[in-house]
């Protein structure tokens, strides 16, 4: 079957969703296709204990703030999941669930989108897919020969899950400082990062890091110096458990290991620890392969952007994918400002 609809949104997640709601005040018609079941995006995914780096205020999509969270300031996953669902309700968004993407095609004037349960036709397209059915693991020699368990961060659940086990987290970002701050208490636990790791001052979160996202972005669109953003401030939110055991001394890094081998790792000076388990914790990529047939891919792997358009097919935007696609625009309460500007772009290209 074949359907047709002006503007066709690809993944119903926040930046899906922040899409929608622009595209609606705008007037323009639209559906949004996402490939989960249920309302959340990836955050239906994430580890139990993890806490968002800012308060519900400053972690609100356009239009709705997200109501606090009884008893916590940093809210949950679980929470996020809630204020999602309520959202699309309550905006009376057209999703279509669970309808996965498979190619996004050049079909004369309009663009052709292939899915697992029909076809699409559309005049312009928003791929908001993000990054977490992405996972990165970097090429570590001797990853394929460890008879332990290997995951990444995106399988990881519970602490319980490791009771007692040597389990060596790699990653000193979010994901890793939260993910050896919860197995600290229950596993023996070596927590590896590439350099040393950079908490922000206690009294920074994630309000600060948009800020300075924006600052950024907006420095470099004027062609000032760069202010080196958020990377300058550093990497890891001390959220309550974070800071909890760093200041017991739980969340003390070791530098990257050379190798794994059958039973452990190794270490630069050749001496070796035995380990039951290794958690990668070492990020994403864009998940963008649906978009392969359009063959928009520089020679450095990234598709180029102009704002989100996409600079050799103006008919596609890529939204919250990260800093490249707009200022924070892989957060929640940055991608509001970000969906705008692209929610008026495709007004502008319709005409
Ligand atoms: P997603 O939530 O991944 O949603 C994309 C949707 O698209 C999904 O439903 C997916 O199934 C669907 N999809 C994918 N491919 C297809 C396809 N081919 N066809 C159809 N549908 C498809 N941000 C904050 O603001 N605060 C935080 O505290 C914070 N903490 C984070 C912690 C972790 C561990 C991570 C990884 C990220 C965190 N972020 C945080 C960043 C960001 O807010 C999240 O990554 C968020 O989930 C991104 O939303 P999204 O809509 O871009 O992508």
């Amino acid at each position: 079957m074949t359907r047709t609809a002006p503007v066709v949104v690809i993944g119903g997640g926040q930046a899906g969703l922040a899409a929608g709601y622009h595209l609606r005040r705008l007037g323009l018609d639209f559906v949004i296709l996402d490939a989960q079941a249920t309302s959340g995006g990836a955050w239906q995914h994430t580890w139990d204990s993890l806490r968002l780096f800012s308060p519900a205020a400053y972690s609100s999509l356009p239009g709705r703030l997200m109501p606090v969270q009884s008893g916590e300031t940093y809210p949950d996953a679980q929470h996020v999941v809630d204020y999602l669902a309520d959202y699309e309700k309550r905006y009376e968004l057209p999703l279509e669930r669970p309808v996965r993407v498979t190619g996004v095609h050049r079909d004369d004037a309009l663009l052709r989108v292939e899915t697992d349960s029909g076809t699409w036709r559309a005049r312009a397209v928003i791929s908001a897919t993000g990054t977490w059915w992405r996972p990165f693991l970097p090429a570590v020699p001797g990853r394929t020969v460890f008879h332990g368990r290997q995951l990444h961060t995106v399988v990881y659940t519970r602490p319980q899950d490791f009771a007692g086990r040597r389990v060596i987290v790699v990653g000193g970002g979010n994901s890793g400082a939260q993910i050896a701050a919860d197995l600290a208490h229950h596993t023996a636990l070596t927590w590896v990062t590439q350099r040393a790791p950079r908490f922000l001052a206690d009294d920074i979160d994630g309000r600060a890091l948009f800020d300075a996202a924006t600052a950024r972005r907006r420095a470099l669109d004027e062609g000032l110096t760069d202010t080196g953003g958020v990377a300058s401030l550093g990497d890891i939110v001390a959220v309550p458990p974070v800071r909890a055991a760093r200041d017991r001394g739980l969340l003390t890094a070791r530098p990257m290991f050379t190798r794994l081998h059958t039973g452990g790792v190794e270490w630069a000076d050749g001496t070796h620890s035995p380990a039951d388990a290794v958690i990668w914790c070492t990020g994403f990529r864009p998940a963008l392969s649906h978009l392969a047939p359009l063959q928009l891919r520089g020679s450095r792997g990234r598709i180029a952007t102009t704002g989100t358009r996409a600079t050799v097919e103006p008919r596609l935007h890529l939204l919250g994918y990260g800093d490249w696609t707009g200022p924070a625009s892989a957060t929640l309460i940055g991608v509001g400002r970000t969906a705008r500007d692209t929610a008026r772009e495709i007004a502008d290209l319709l005409g």
